[in-house]
Formats: structure tokens, sequence, C-alpha cells
């Protein structure tokens, strides 16, 4: 069965990460062109208890206790978070029960609701994305549920700022020629500003995305949009934490069944050679799962396409 907790898996912006996925695969009010985790399957903003409540708070008391290191327990995975109608229940748990700090990976879209915006307020960390402040530009990249309104979206991450105590990063990911152009830029820092984040995170598409024709900034363009910001910004950069002896095959087959990963990243993580890392793969490949490989800039990207 999925699991609905996974890692601690390595996380660019987090560090060692305990993952919590409250909803099915590809359960999204998006479907945005650079997604790592593919095409949205369940395209949705209808919020619900998708897995028995219990059965999460088991997972995570197992992993917590059997786990020495982790900096975060981050809600996110291969869908959106607040559709999970428990979210807030389970932020309240660990919150009541542990020290770690909470992050919520979200896209934002249903902030614009009251009872959202409640569920993440014992959170320490949010990071919504915000991609796009025009509608076509919004309707281009993030391809959203049909009722979603940027507008909305926008009113209603303005407001979890005045309602929230917590720490907010913004995350902006740019695909060149969607929304780069200079006016839609000019509005996202003007929106951007409004929204007042703790720092504002600026990204590109560093690994395989749902469509293969989107082309990323270089790091120049990147650092040219970073300095038209007034409040922090960061551009965010590969993650290259050590860390050793965390993961098993399971984590491995845990981390690429949601994002692509390369075999230099699985490497440093696990303090392995690189012939080691393939050697499981090639494991993993021969038991149960399907393995998929994607080469980006010459470099090649592994992810488990499905369960044979
Ligand atoms: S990137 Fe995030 S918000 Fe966009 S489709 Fe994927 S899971 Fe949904």
């Amino acid at each position: 069965m999925y699991n609905q907790i996974f890692g601690p898996v390595p996380s660019r912006r987090l560090g060692l990460s305990l993952g919590v996925d409250l909803v099915p695969f590809k359960t999204c009010s998006l479907n945005c062109i650079y997604c790592e985790c593919g095409a949205t399957t369940d395209l949705t903003i209808e919020r619900k208890c998708f897995f028995p409540y219990e059965q999460i708070i088991n997972c995570l008391k197992n992993k917590i206790s059997k786990t020495d290191k982790i900096d975060f327990i981050t809600f996110s995975g291969s869908g959106e978070p607040t559709l999970s109608l428990d979210i807030g229940k389970i932020i309240n748990w660990i919150k009541s029960n542990s020290k770690i700090p909470v992050a919520v990976l979200t896209n934002g879209t249903l902030l614009y609701l009251p009872e959202v915006r409640n569920d993440l307020l014992n959170a320490d960390l949010v990071m919504p994305s915000l991609d796009a402040v025009s509608n076509n530009i919004f309707s281009q990249i993030n391809r959203p549920e049909k009722n979603l309104q940027i507008n909305k979206i926008i009113d209603g991450l303005i407001k979890f700022r005045d309602e929230y105590k917590g720490k907010i990063y913004l995350e902006i990911l740019f695909v060149k020629g969607i929304n780069d152009d200079p006016d839609e830029l000019k509005k996202i820092v003007a929106i951007a500003e409004k929204i007042k984040p703790n720092l504002i995170q600026l990204n590109t598409c560093v690994r395989p995305g749902t469509e293969s024709d989107i082309t990323i900034l270089s790091k120049q363009e990147l650092e040219n949009i970073a300095s038209k910001f007034s409040v922090p910004v960061e551009i965010i950069s590969t993650f290259n934490k050590k860390s050793s002896n965390l993961f098993a095959n399971d984590d491995i087959i845990s981390l690429i069944s949601r994002r692509p990963c390369s075999l230099d990243e699985l490497s440093s993580l696990t303090s392995q050679p690189v012939v080691e890392i393939l050697k499981k793969i090639e494991n993993i490949q021969s038991n149960d799962y399907k393995i998929k490989i994607d080469i980006i800039n010459n470099k090649k990207f592994y992810s488990i396409l499905n369960v044979k």
C-alpha cells in the first residue's frame, strides 16, 4: 500500500524531512506543466478525509520513535496536502507530541477558504507557491481546476499572512517564455510584496516535469529576477547535506516514487558510491518496480514508473 509517511528524505529546502502525504497520488487542485510527479489524475478542489486519521498518527508515532535525525515534518508528497480535511488535526497532534518543526508545502490555492487558513495556523513554516498573477499565465503554467481564480488565491495568501504568526516562504517557479516576461514579472513582484513572505524562493525546473518541452532559466536570469524584489530572496540550489545510514532500499523507493532523483543525489544522501546505488536500483527494478530514466542536461534522473 502507498505509504503516507515517507523518509526522512532530502529536501532542497528543509534538510532531512519526514514527509506526510495526506492525499492519494496526484490528487491536486493544479496540473502544473513542470510537476515532478507527472500529470494530475484527480484535478479537484473538494476537501476530503482520504486516509484514516488513526492510521496516519500510528505511522507517525512509529517513524518518529525510530528515527534519530529529522529536521522537519513536512506535509508534501504527490498532491495538494490542504485537500485533506485532517491536515489541521494532524499538525496539532504533532505540535502536542513532538518538538520537531512542522512545514507545509502547499500550492496555496485553497487559502481563500477560512477553514484552510485556520488548519495551518499551528505550522512553523508554510511554503506556498505562486507562479503567476495573471489569469492567462496562471492557466498556462498551473492548469488549475476550473473554479479557481488567481485573484481569489492572491487574496487568500494576503489574508493568511495577516492571520498566521509563523514563517512564510513563497516559492515562485519560472519557466522560460511563460512567466518570465517583464510585464508579468513586474506584477509578480508587486503582489509578492503585498503578501509579505519572510522569504521568497526562486526556482526553475531542475528535474524532469510533466511536459518535456519546457525550458529552464539560467542562474544569471534567476539572479536578475532576484534583484527586483525588496523582500529577502533566495535562489534554491540543489541539496547538499550529507547523511548516512538513513536510507534503506525502501527509502530509495519511497524517494524516487515521488520525484525523479539523480545518482549523485542518492549517492550523497546515502554516503554510498554511485556504483552501489546503481546496484540497488537494479535490484529494485528486478523485484517489483519498473524504473523510468529521464535524461536532462546529460544527467540521468531515476523515478519509479509503476509497480510491476
Ligand atoms: S507541482 Fe504541486 S501544485 Fe503543481 S501539480 Fe504538482 S503537486 Fe500539484
